[in-house]
């Protein structure tokens, strides 16, 4: 396995595997990586020729300065599992090998689909995600990269990014990864206290139960059904709970059958921000 910091480095060793006709598959995380990540790393191995991954924590997505601080790093031990799933070559980048400009200007319009939810209690961050996701496919050149449901939305974001920018590459969708009580695996569970982690299953939980209300209720009924719940949990506090079509990811009145809706939830445990989904149909 080959780590690389720099952005000609991994040009040019992705370059020479193209020119022997090697496809290659590619899974962008942010690190302190866990079986989610691991998970898309497997089906990428799989599915392509060569298997390249990002380690890189994104100042630019990040809209709280204290998030970015206590995220979780460690190159070390990613390494070991990168090397135990057959990853071929590791871009680890500074962030000023990322980020030479003094300020960062790309701007996209996503439209609605970055004025709700993650997009509007996270001002600035799908824009984030969205320069850096660019500068990688660049860099990388995948035919294939990987992105995880748990983070919805920005799936959605990444599709319409590839779309306005005529990219040559295809996006897989992977389903959420759980631990076995149901919490959705992500590299801030690792930020939970003890006891936080035991409460953690409760996000999953009431997101199921709200699907086998679904029958009996109308979206906005369960929206207050799974609001009333939270708050009986005074550990959590609840950002939002939103039920909205898996397309444009609007808000749906009626239960949305041809296009598909979703619960997607974020909620802070102590001072960890957690999100989930779930498909009502
Ligand atoms: P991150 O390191 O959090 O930026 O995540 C890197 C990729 O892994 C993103 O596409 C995530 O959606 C995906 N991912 C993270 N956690 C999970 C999970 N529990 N299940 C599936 N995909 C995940």
């Amino acid at each position: 396995m080959k780590t690389l910091n720099t952005i000609s480095q991994t040009k040019q060793f992705l370059l020479e595997a193209k020119k022997e006709g090697k496809s290659i598959g590619f899974v962008p995380t942010m690190g302190a990586l866990h079986e989610g990540h691991l998970t898309l790393m497997r089906r990428a191995k799989k599915e392509n020729d060569l298997l390249a991954v990002s380690v890189f924590v994104n100042p630019i997505q990040f809209n709280n300065p204290e998030d970015l601080k206590k995220y979780p790093r460690d190159l070390e031990k990613d390494k070991q599992l990168l090397k135990s799933v057959g990853c071929d070559v590791v871009f680890a980048p500074t962030v000023d090998e990322m980020y030479p400009e003094e300020k960062v200007t790309e701007h996209f319009d996503f439209g609605k689909l970055e004025t709700v939810m993650e997009g509007a209690f996270r001002p600035g961050h799908f824009n984030g995600v969205a320069v850096v996701v660019k500068r990688l496919f660049n860099i990388i050149t995948p035919d294939k990269a990987y992105f995880g449901e748990k983070d919805f939305q920005q799936l959605a974001i990444i599709k319409q990014l590839v779309k306005m920018e005529n990219m040559p590459l295809e996006i897989v969708p992977c389903a959420i990864v759980r631990e076995s009580d149901g919490l959705a695996m992500s590299s801030r569970n690792e930020r939970l206290t003890p006891d936080e982690r035991a409460l953690a299953p409760f996000i999953h939980q009431t997101l199921q139960q709200a699907v086998r209300l679904k029958t009996e209720k109308s979206p906005l009924e369960i929206v207050q059904w799974v609001t009333d719940k939270f708050k009986e949990q005074p550990a959590f506090t609840l950002e939002y709970f939103e039920l909205a079509d898996a397309v444009f990811l609007q808000p749906v009145k009626r239960w949305e059958k041809a296009k598909g809706t979703i619960g997607f939830v974020a909620a802070f445990l102590g001072d960890v921000r957690l999100i989930d989904n779930i498909r009502f149909y």
